[in-house]
């Protein structure tokens, strides 16, 4: 289980983001994102890509990054911060994979600095700076079990066949 908390979304400027760092959650299997500021255009175009191409993922509007870190931990569950500063990524994998339940947090510009202690892993992809959704997208190809990209998104409206030209989209009938 792989929850992502998303830390600082500025309207304004991290719509695109924002949304990469869902849809790339997503597709690599957590079952949800938690956004730490308040965008409710960010929920409805993630809804429309999961009800347009299935599974179950969520995304919960302007939580309190606070409140979720504690129940989650209270639940057992584990906190993983992905930050250029902190322990370089290939050195704690094997870690990683081990935890069942684990929240991953990504930052925007800056992050608060409490979040450093709250985590049980400041992890690095790499030490050097990039983006959140590289660093998402690593990381959770790293500690996955199996194939992270044969994943099935079950309920979709519209699977993708793949195809060595062209695009082979089968439309589904609804319910
Ligand atoms: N200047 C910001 C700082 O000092 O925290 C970094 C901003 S970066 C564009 C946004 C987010 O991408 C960070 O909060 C972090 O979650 C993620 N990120 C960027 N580079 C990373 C790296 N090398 N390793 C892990 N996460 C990274």
């Amino acid at each position: 289980r792989i929850v992502l908390l998303r830390l600082g979304h500025r309207p304004e400027r991290d719509k695109r983001i924002t949304t990469h760092v869902g849809l790339t959650a997503r597709m690599l299997g957590a079952e949800g994102m938690l956004l730490a500021s308040d965008d409710s255009g960010i929920v409805q175009s993630l809804e429309d890509v999961v009800r347009r191409w299935g599974g179950n993922f969520y995304i919960k509007n302007n939580v309190s990054f606070k409140q979720e870190i504690r129940n989650w931990k209270e639940g057992g569950g584990k906190v993983c911060h992905l930050s250029m500063y902190g322990v370089n990524l290939p050195d704690l994998a094997d870690e990683l994979k081990k935890c069942d339940k684990l929240m991953i947090v990504v930052g925007a510009e800056k992050v608060p600095p409490e979040i450093y202690q709250l985590a049980d892993w400041n992890v690095a992809v790499g030490s050097q700076p990039h983006s959140e959704v590289a660093a998402v997208a690593i990381t959770m190809d790293r500690i996955a079990e199996g194939e992270p990209l044969e994943k099935e998104f079950p309920g979709a409206e519209l699977t993708i066949v793949p195809a060595e030209r062209g695009k082979h989209v089968i439309e589904n009938a609804g319910e």
